[in-house]
């Protein structure tokens, strides 16, 4: 057994910060801790030790020490808190009901559970908003979410307002059952200004549906896609979003990928959701049940004979020092302080090409890309087109040939002109966007990761808080503390 690195988790019962370390054991990752209090917790933290050893080498500020130091937090007082933000939020969530038109058997909003309703006023919205907007840098994307964000009355109202409010993104999380209803619905959106929905989507039969939701709800996504086909309106273009738990729909992966590809022109990404457990659960059954961002990799694996790998999948901080050059280069631009850790985001770019869907790391040699992008500085603006028409025979790999020209402009766009279009011309084109967003629980919670995450929820206390740390140890608090009930 090998121990990878020591960080801090907290104590699943009494959520005190405790140490923790990450151990290499059979190929997996798991993590150990042990409260003075209530004993001695592990968990699997990552599928593929492997995997996990090569993105931390590669992507992370602070690689794996294989410190087996056990540093005493007994006296560090952070009563239910469980972070320290290092990270300014790229994407902000604004709740903005608890209410739901859907009642399913498990909701992981917690709508069904919570006894009081939860929902901000058009001011207190705003109030929101601004928090968002204060940070430094301003955080550009918003997403909206609950409970069911649709269904509030000033529902538009508010997206107009968030872009009055310079918010460059607009993002919606949603059942879909309105758009599936109302064939004029995307319209309204898109005069809304909303450039993503989020759409809840578990899987392509009925099963994962029956099983998660507690009814058959792939009749009303399909409707909600065919009518955004049918929309006069380009946008706002549909990102899946799947809940996946294991042996309910990780089989169903690469089927989803393949679907989404097939719909390219409305559907521009997938966003997995592999989930941790909710509520109380043995350890036996915990080891089993666990899913982790390496285990979904490993299905795509399988479902696309190794034409797509676990290792063409990078973590968020590739897209990071784009963002970090570009910020070089023109200092005078608001572009974005993130941090990620590589543990929590796995992406990849798939370009769809005839019926194939090719890795963009096979398309491009990233690790060339990233060297170059991160030896960028402004002394050398001027040479810069001639030095990256150098390197392009170096970048470009033999799956991408016929499709140099294009990407030599998308790049150049990126780095001189406008990283934002740049991004949405990318988009436009036959790419597909596939990432894995591992949601963790208090078993396997590690403080560096939520401090470093670039999700935040934005809360009435003027706060803004990391997204796993305000769903485990804030939500409940704060919903009731400005309940309307
Ligand atoms: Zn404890």
């Amino acid at each position: 057994m090998e121990t990878l690195t020591s960080t801090r988790s907290l104590c699943p019962v009494c959520l005190k910060t405790i140490p923790a370390k990450l151990v290499m054991r059979e190929g997996k990752v798991y993590m150990q801790k042990s409260c003075s209090s209530h004993g001695e917790y592990e968990d699997i933290y990552y599928g593929d030790a492997n995997l996990y050893k090569h993105i931390m080498r590669e992507y992370s500020k602070q690689p794996l020490n294989g410190s087996d130091e056990k540093k005493d937090f007994s006296d560090v007082n952070i009563p239910v808190r469980g972070y320290d933000i290092k990270s300014a939020p790229i994407i902000g969530i604004v709740d903005l009901t608890n209410r739901c038109n859907l009642s399913c058997n498990v909701c992981f909003a917690g709508c069904t559970s919570s006894p009081s309703l939860y929902e901000p006023s058009f001011s207190e919205i705003e109030q929101l908003m601004d928090t968002l907007r204060q940070s430094d840098p301003p955080c550009p994307i918003i997403l909206f979410s609950g409970g069911e964000p649709t269904i509030r009355k000033d529902f538009f109202e508010i997206c107009s307002l968030a872009h009055k409010k310079g918010f460059s993104f607009i993002i919606v999380a949603t059942n879909g059952k309105l758009l599936a209803q109302d064939k004029s619905y995307h319209e309204k959106l898109n005069k809304a200004h909303v450039d993503i929905i989020y759409l809840q989507f578990d899987g392509l039969t009925e099963d994962p549906y029956m099983e998660i939701r507690g009814t058959n709800l792939l009749p009303m996504k399909l409707e909600a896609i065919e009518n955004v086909r049918n929309s006069p309106a380009k946008y706002p273009a549909i990102v899946l979003v799947p809940t996946v738990i294991k042996g309910v729909n990780d089989h169903q992966i690469s089927d989803i990928v393949k679907f989404a590809a097939k719909n390219i022109t409305i559907i521009k990404g997938i966003l997995f959701q592999p989930i941790g457990f909710v509520g109380d659960i043995n350890n036996k059954k915990l080891l089993t049940g666990r899913i982790t961002n390496s285990d979904c990799l490993e299905q795509m694996e399988k479902g696309f004979d190794g034409k797509i790998s676990r290792y063409d999948f990078v973590p968020l901080v590739w897209l990071t020092d784009f963002l970090d050059a570009y910020k070089r280069m023109n200092p005078s631009s608001k572009t974005i302080n993130i941090e990620t850790h590589p543990g929590c985001f796995s992406v990849v770019y798939l370009v769809k090409k005839d019926d194939e869907l090719i890795p963009l790391s096979r398309i491009i040699n990233l690790e060339e890309l990233r060297k170059f992008v991160r030896a960028l500085n402004p002394a050398n603006k001027a040479e810069l087109i001639t030095k990256f028409a150098f390197l392009l025979p170096k970048l470009i790999l033999k799956e991408g040939i016929k499709l140099s020209g294009q990407l030599f402009e998308i790049l150049k766009t990126l780095y001189f002109e406008n990283a934002e279009e740049a991004i949405m011309n990318f988009h436009r084109e036959n790419v597909l966007l596939v990432g894995f967003e591992h949601g963790i629980d208090v078993r396997n919670y590690d403080c560096d990761k939520v401090e470093k995450c670039c999700i935040h929820y934005a809360t009435l206390d003027n706060e803004s808080i990391p997204f796993c740390s305000y769903n485990l140890l804030h939500r409940k608090d704060i919903e009731e503390r400005f309940s309307k009930e």
